[in-house]
Order: structure tokens, then sequence, then C-alpha cells
């Protein structure tokens, strides 16, 4: 029987001082295992000499593929790049700062192995500042976990494991890749969540800062309305429009009550102003739902279309 290949998926965005520690700790992780190993190193558009320090752990190690991003595509493309060119009957991903550590991977791929498509990582003891990073993810955690109706501790850890055919077709972007267990719930997947290391960064710097907890809301968003209405755009904004538009007709035929039989003077009325207010936003309403219905029809006739570029791919012809 041939053995079980593992695929590590490493998205690398200016960790020069990162990469050798890191592989070295991965390399030592994995000795032994019973599996086969494939490191795939996505550099995100570095400019600091990752590349280079990256091609030298490919001329030392075979199992080092390298993706070459044609300039920064942001960490969830890197990722979704990672995931498309793997081929591991199991997938890790995992960041390059040595925050995640690659001794929890063999518990990983053990998780996965024994019947669960997604392990998720969950970095209780988490080493990161306070007041940008924990209380915001503190927030957000919830706020996700709400929203989407998948229940974890920690949405943002990176190191998690993967049943290899759930992130073949998973498309990400923006700061989507903290949603891929909301995503990929909706194509009935198995998942469960394990408690992993978390370190302080040592080398660089992280590139992220209080900015992205509006990003993340933002996400949350488009991501509940992708999996509960994405099929139906319709019925959420055709709903609301219908209301306001019956409310319009229902004030506007007391209006013309009021002026033709009771003949009243109705130009000063504030019930006026809710009747054709009404009537503009629900008519907005319904057709943007009509809108949305198009579009949804385009995107899901198949959008196949990659957010990166990339530039080259270094060992994936062996
Ligand atoms: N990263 C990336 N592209 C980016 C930003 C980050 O590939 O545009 C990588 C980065 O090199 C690291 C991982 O994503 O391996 C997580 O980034 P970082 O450590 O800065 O995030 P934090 O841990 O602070 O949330
Ligand atoms: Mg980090």
């Amino acid at each position: 029987m041939s053995k079980t290949l593992v695929s590590i998926v490493i998205p690398v965005y200016n960790e020069a001082e990162n990469v050798a520690l890191l592989h070295g700790e991965i390399a030592a992780a994995v000795a032994g295992r019973p599996e086969e190993y494939e490191i795939i190193f996505v550099d995100d558009g570095s400019g600091d000499g990752s590349l280079a320090a990256l091609k030298q752990l490919h001329e030392r190690d075979a199992r080092v593929r390298i993706i070459q991003f044609r300039k920064n595509f942001g960490q969830s493309a890197a990722i979704s790049a990672g995931f498309e060119n793997s081929r591991g009957e199991v997938v890790v991903a995992m960041d390059a700062d040595l925050q995640n550590d690659p001794a929890d991977i063999p518990r990983v791929v053990d998780k996965v192995l024994e019947g669960y498509d997604i392990v998720n990582g969950w970095r209780r003891d988490r080493r990161d500042k306070w007041l940008t990073r924990r209380l915001p993810s503190f927030f957000g955690n919830r706020l996700v976990s709400w929203i989407t109706g998948v229940h974890l501790h920690d949405y943002g850890c990176t190191l998690r494991g993967f049943r290899g055919e759930v992130v073949k077709n998973l498309k990400l972007y923006g700061e989507m890749h903290r949603y891929i267990p909301a995503i990929a719930s909706r194509m009935g997947i198995r998942s469960t969540e394990i408690v992993v290391h978390h370190r302080e960064r040592r080398f660089g710097r992280s590139k992220y800062g209080l900015g992205r907890t509006f990003r993340v809301i933002l996400d949350v968003i488009s991501i509940k309305f992708l999996l509960t209405y994405s099929h139906r755009p319709l019925q959420v904004f055709g709903g609301a429009g219908l209301l306001m538009f019956l409310a319009g007709l229902v004030s506007g035929l007391y209006l013309s009550y009021e002026k033709f039989v009771m003949h009243q003077a109705i130009a000063g009325r504030p019930l006026l102003f809710f009747t054709l207010l009404m009537f503009f936003l629900g008519f907005q309403a319904i057709s943007l739902g009509l809108l949305a219905e198009m579009l949804s029809r385009i995107y899901h006739e198949g959008l196949d279309k990659n957010e990166y570029v990339i530039r080259e791919r270094i060992g994936f012809d062996r």
C-alpha cells in the first residue's frame, strides 16, 4: 500500500528570518511519521529575501515546493493557491511566523485520519497583543459563531487540518480564510477542534492591525448572505421590498380616501412622505433583489477565476 500524502500549506509574506527555522521544526515534527509530506510555501509577494530563503530550502529538501505570487494578494489568496496546488489526501495549513507550532502537526493529521473533514486549531493560550488582537477576536469569534451558526472557539487560527477533497474547491479571498469552517459546512462536513500551542512572534512583524476587525465584520455579513441566500437573494430584498410596498399602498389608499371622499388637504401630511418613501424604497428593494438574482445565476454558473496570479511554481514537476 502506498503511503498517505500530507500537504502542508504555508502563506509567506516577508518572513525571511522565520522560514528556515520553521522548515527545521516541521522536518523534526514529521520525522518518523508513517505519512509522506510535501511542504508548499506560497510566497505572497515578499520583498525581503523570503523567496531566496525558500529556494535554498527547496535545494536541500525535495519535499519543499514554492508558489511565487506576482504581488501581494493576501493571506487568504495565498492559502487558497496552496490548497489548489496541493496533492495530499490530508492538507494542513499553518502560518510561517513560528506562532503555530509544527509539533502540533502530527496530532492534526491523526485527527483528520480518524475521520474528520476539518480539524480546527484552538489557540486557547494565545500569545498576541491584548488590545489589537485578543480583544477584537474575543468579540469577533462570538459574532462569527452567532452569525454563521458554526460554533468554534477560535476562527482566526491558521493551523487547521483538512481532508484533501474539502479544500480543492474552496475559493478564498479577502479575510475569508477564517470562514473556511462556515463555507465548508454547506458541503456537510464533519469538523472538530483541538487545542494547539501558540507562541509569540520572534522575528518579522505582524501584517495586521486593528483595521482588520472591520474587514472581518464586513466579511461575516457577506458570508452569511452567500451561505443562506445566494441561491435566492430575491427573498431577502424582495421580502423587505414587498412589505414596504404594501405599507405604501395602504397609506396611499387611506390618503386617497381622505382627499377624494373626505375632501381634505393632504399635501402637508407626514403620511404623504411616508407613502412616497415606502413606494420608492419598496420598488428599489425588489429591483435590487431581481438584479441580485441575475448576478447569482452568473455566479453559480461557475465563475472559475482565481484572485491571485502566479509568477512561478518551483518543485511541482516531480
Ligand atoms: N501573510 C501573507 N500575506 C499577507 C499577510 C500575511 O501570506 O498579506 C502570512 C504571514 O506571512 C504569516 C501569516 O500570513 O505567515 C499570518 O500573518 P501574521 O503573523 O502577520 O498575522 P497575525 O498572526 O498577526 O494575525
Ligand atoms: Mg502571526
